[in-house]
C-alpha cells in the first residue's frame, strides 16, 4: 500500500479546509468503500481527513417537524432510533437490507451517500473505465453488465449506485446538509446526484472536497410505506433491484404515492412517471401495472440486463399492491 498521511478532523470548518482544493484529500467515514478501493489502487489519496469524531452524530427533531441526521450517525444506529423505525419504516428497512451487521455498525450516513459503485471495471485499474479516467471507454456496454443500468444511462457509463439508503431517501424527498469553502447549503436529493451524461466521473453537484455534513427528513407524510431489494442471495448482498414506496388510499383512490427504484440507474430513481400515472386512481393491481409499464418505457436494456425490466414492473406491482391491501 502507497504511503499517506492521517488527520483526525475536530470540527467542520477544519475538515473542509484540509480537504477543498487538495485533490489528494479525501474524507474517511467507517473507511468501508474507501478503504476498499484505495486496497484495489483505484484510490490513491495522500491524505485521509478522518470525519467521525465531529459533533454530527445525533438523530434530532427537525424545527420543521422531520428529523436531522448527522453524517457520522452509523447505519445500524440509524436503523434502529425509535424516530426512524416508527416515522420512516422504509428507511430503516432500507438500511438493514444492506450489507451486513458489522458493516452497517461502521458506515455513516454521509460515507453511505458517498460510496462509489461497484461496477467491476471501475474497481479493476487495470481495465479501461470512464468514471475511473474519464475518455478511457466504458468496457461494460460491450461486456458484463448483467446488474447494470438500464434507466438514464449514458453511451458513457452504464453503471449503479449501490445505496439502499438513498433509494428511501429519494422517497421520502430527503434534503442532504453539505459544507464548503462557502459554507454550508442544503441540496434536494433528487439534486444531490448527477444524471450520468458524458461525465461519468462527475456523479454528485458539490464542488470536490465538500464535506456532506447530514441529511433532513421532511416530516412523514401520511401512508404505508415499504423498502424492497431483490438481491442475489438473501443477505450480504447489493440489490439488482429494489423499490421504495409510499401508498395512501382515501375514499377508495390514492392520494399520495411515491415510488423509487434502486439499482436501476446511476442514482436512486423517482418513478415519477408511475407516480403521476397511479395518483388519483384505484389502487388496484392493474392500474400499478400501467404505470410501472409507464415508467419503464424509457428503459434501455443492454444484451444482458433486459431481466431487469420485468423485475421492476413486478417489484413495483407487488409492493404497491402490499401496501393497498395493508
Ligand atoms: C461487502 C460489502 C457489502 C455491501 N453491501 C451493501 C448493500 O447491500 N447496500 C448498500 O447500500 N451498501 C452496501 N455496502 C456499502 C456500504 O454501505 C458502504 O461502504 C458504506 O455505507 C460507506 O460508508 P463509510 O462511512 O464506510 O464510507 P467511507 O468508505 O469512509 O467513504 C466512502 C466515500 O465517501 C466519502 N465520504 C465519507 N464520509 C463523507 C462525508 N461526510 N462527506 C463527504 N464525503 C464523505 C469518502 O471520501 C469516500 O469517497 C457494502 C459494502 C461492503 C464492503
Ligand atoms: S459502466 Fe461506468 S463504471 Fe463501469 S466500466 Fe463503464 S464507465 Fe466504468
Amino acid at each position: 500500500m502507497r504511503e499517506f498521511a492521517y488527520a483526525r478532523a475536530r470540527d467542520v470548518d477544519s475538515a473542509v479546509a484540509l480537504v477543498a482544493d487538495n485533490p489528494g484529500a479525501r474524507y474517511l467515514g467507517g473507511g468501508t468503500n474507501l478503504v476498499d478501493l484505495m486496497k484495489l489502487g483505484v484510490e490513491r489519496p495522500d491524505l485521509l481527513v478522518d470525519v467521525t469524531g465531529l459533533p454530527l452524530d445525533e438523530v434530532s427533531e427537525d424545527d420543521g417537524g422531520g428529523l436531522r441526521v448527522g453524517a457520522e450517525v452509523r447505519n445500524s444506529d440509524l436503523a434502529a432510533h425509535p424516530l426512524v423505525r416508527h416515522r420512516y419504516p422504509m428507511l430503516s428497512e432500507a438500511l438493514l437490507s444492506a450489507a451486513s451487521g458489522q458493516l452497517r455498525n461502521v458506515a455513516t450516513t454521509g460515507g453511505n451517500l458517498m460510496q462509489r459503485t461497484r461496477c467491476g471495471y471501475f474497481t479493476d485499474p487495470a481495465k479501461a473505465c470512464n468514471k475511473r479516467v474519464p475518455g478511457s471507454g466504458c468496457p461494460a456496454i460491450e461486456g458484463l453488465h448483467q446488474n447494470l443500468a438500464i434507466l438514464g444511462a449514458s453511451d458513457h457509463c452504464v453503471a449503479t449506485h449501490p445505496s439502499d439508503l438513498a433509494v428511501a431517501l429519494a422517497a421520502l424527498d430527503a434534503r442532504v446538509l453539505v459544507h464548503d469553502l462557502a459554507g454550508p447549503r442544503e441540496v434536494p436529493l433528487d439534486d444531490f446526484y448527477r444524471p450520468v451524461g458524458d461525465r461519468p466521473d462527475r456523479e454528485v453537484n458539490i464542488r470536490d472536497g465538500t464535506l456532506v455534513t447530514g441529511i433532513v427528513l421532511p416530516p412523514p407524510v401520511a401512508g404505508r410505506s415499504h423498502y424492497r431489494k431483490v438481491r442475489e442471495r438473501a443477505s450480504y448482498a447489493f440489490a439488482i433491484g429494489s423499490v421504495a414506496a409510499l401508498l395512501a388510499i382515501e375514499a377508495d383512490r390514492v392520494s399520495e404515492v411515491r415510488i423509487a427504484l434502486g439499482a436501476v440507474a446511476s442514482h436512486p430513481w423517482r418513478a415519477r412517471v408511475a407516480e403521476r400515472s397511479v395518483h388519483g386512481g384505484p389502487a388496484t393491481a392493474a392500474a400499478f401495472e400501467v404505470a410501472a409499464e409507464a415508467e419503464l418505457d424509457a428503459a434501455r436494456p443492454l444484451r444482458d440486463n433486459a431481466y431487469k425490466v420485468p423485475l421492476i414492473r413486478d417489484l413495483i406491482v407487488a409492493v404497491l399492491t402490499e401496501l393497498a391491501g395493508r
